[in-house]
């Protein structure tokens, strides 16, 4: 059986607690690997060589930060394929889908080549006689990232671009489900020219992640998983005084007006809700149709593009759809919840429950189901799926499905379907959700945008990056200094103004 690492000071490293976590292939359900559980110990140690390694990467100028950043991008794109296979393999995900993944997370490292542009401050000349005012970004010193299941690769690099390149140094841990991609991005980040110790990733549970919450060397701590665990490191963390930023879990709706395209409108549901089978914080899992025919439109086009999918693993290539969900627990819950919703008296228009693949009955499939009827008392209107579920709830107006995604606990993302630019316009000035969709229905901003959510789906003042995440990564310091230092006033005990 292999067994993965650490990467602790630029090597991999054999976990020490004794603890393991089976990584599985979803497709075939093997365990295929195991990964070692930190113990606090083991954190605490990984902290303190990445406190002592950040003294000279934070000292180094930002330029040839940005430059290691650069060719590591460049190195992303040379292994892309190899990465893309190996994150298929222990997420579930296809392969065209997991380049997407790495590319998305590519991109915020191309946008964090432009580091010093981000990192340069302010400065105030003639504040007062004689008196200049300055401020600068430093480093937090050493942050961390806990990182979820569904994006290894993307997220891992969203939390520790940023975070190096304004001279931290960071400890990445990565979710236990697919770890072996994060700490490929550490082998080639050091190949890409980052010094040891600077990057440590850091295998491991809950007892990992409450060392991290309270290690006194770490400084910021940048977390995305499910919202209980979110509200969990966010109390945990601010109480001990860091900088916390958590993105948790979502249930976006997608409202589909009279006016809509009908046949853009499900095409843009299957990909928007099956894709990844469903596994996105930023999938539609509500599809809102506005009036009674606009929703029988709907439905009759969703049900023959849903019934065409093809569920299959990541290994058949271009012939599949979409792959299995990422463990066995992840598929019983979903099918659980289907069950909930038939119960409590939803309309299962598409099927999924009886899927098998022939030859893989063992891998952690789950067919598409799409539900009618809906109403927001059921479990699966009110509770994150994250499986290929969809759900259509009807409203009769515009301002009834509003009220639909606006009362809804999350806050992530939300879509509008509509040839009318004054719903459209007043849509998204008024919807309390964090990234709107007009006719787009994965509104997922670009790296020089930022990221976040609303409500139940985020926990902290700033978003994920963008310029936020480099506010969030920085400190700011203000120096006011007088040269030249001859000026003599005499001394004043008053509170005045410098003029
Ligand atoms: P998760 O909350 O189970 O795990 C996330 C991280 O927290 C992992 O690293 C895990 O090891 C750790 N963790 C799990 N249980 C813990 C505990 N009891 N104490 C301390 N740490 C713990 O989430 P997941 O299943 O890996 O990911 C799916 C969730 O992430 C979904 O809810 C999805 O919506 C959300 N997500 C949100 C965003 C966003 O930007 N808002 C992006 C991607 C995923």
């Amino acid at each position: 059986m292999k067994e993965l690492t650490h990467w602790i000071n630029g090597k991999h490293v054999k976990g020490t607690s004794g603890r393991f976590a089976d990584v599985f292939n979803p497709a075939t359900g093997e365990v295929q690997a195991k990964v070692p559980l930190a113990s606090k110990a083991e954190l605490d140690h990984a902290a303190s060589e990445a406190a002592k390694a950040q003294v000279k990467w934070g000292a180094t100028n930002p330029q040839r930060r940005a430059r290691v950043m650069m060719e590591f991008v460049r190195l992303l794109n040379r292994d892309m394929q190899k990465l893309a296979e190996v994150l298929s393999s222990e997420h579930g995900k296809t392969v065209p889908d997991a380049k997407g993944d790495i590319q998305r997370g590519l991109e915020v490292m191309e946008f964090c080549i432009g580091a010093p542009q981000m990192l340069k401050g302010e400065f105030t000349d003639s504040a007062g006689p004689g008196i200049d005012m300055y401020s600068m970004r430093q480093p937090v010193g050493v942050a961390a990232g806990i990182t979820p299941f569904n994006f290894p690769a993307m997220i891992p690099m969203w939390k520790m671009g940023p975070a190096l390149a304004c001279g931290n140094a960071f400890i990445l841990k990565p979710s236990e489900r697919d770890p072996s991609v994060p700490l490929m991005l550490a082998e080639l980040m050091q190949e890409a020219g980052l010094p040891d110790g600077v990057l440590q990733v850091v295998n491991g549970d809950k007892e990992a992640v409450d060392a991290i919450l309270d290690n006194p060397e770490i400084g910021a701590i940048g977390f995305v998983g499910s919202t209980p665990i979110a509200e969990y490191i966010y109390g945990r963390g601010c109480s001990n005084g860091k900088r916390v930023q958590c993105f948790g879990g979502a249930k976006n709706h997608m409202i589909i007006m009279p006016d809509a395209d009908m046949d853009q409108a499900a095409d843009a549901l299957v990909g928007a809700g099956y894709g990844a089978a469903g596994e996105r914080c930023m999938a539609i899992s509500v599809a809102v149709p506005v009036g009674d025919a606009t929703a029988d439109a709907l439905i009759e086009r969703l049900i023959p593009r849903i019934e065409k999918l093809k569920v299959g693993p990541y290994t058949a290539g271009n012939d599949v759809d979409y792959g299995p969900v990422v463990t066995a627990a992840a598929k019983a819950n979903i099918l659980r919840l289907v069950e909930s919703g038939v119960q409590q008296g939803a309309k299962l228009v598409v099927d999924g429950r009886n899927f098998k693949l022939q030859g893989y009955e063992d891998g952690f499939f789950v067919g598409p189901h799409l539900f009618d009827h809906v109403t927001r008392d059921m479990d699966i209107y009110k509770k994150e799926i994250f499986g290929p579920v969809l759900s259509t709830v009807r409203a009769k107006t515009y301002e009834e499905a509003l009220a639909y995604a606006m009362d809804h606990e999350y806050g992530n993302g939300t879509a509008i379907f509509t040839r009318d630019g004054d719903t459209a316009r007043d849509f998204a000035n008024r919807v309390n959700v964090g990234m709107i969709g007009i006719n787009v229905p994965i509104p997922v901003p670009l790296a020089y945008h930022t990221f976040g959510g609303w409500k139940k789906s985020a926990f902290g003042d700033l978003n994920q990056h963008g310029p936020d995440a480099f506010r969030f990564y920085t400190r700011t310091k203000t120096i006011t200094s007088r040269w030249p230092s001859g000026i003599k006033e005499g001394a004043s005990l008053n509170f005045k103004p410098m003029d």
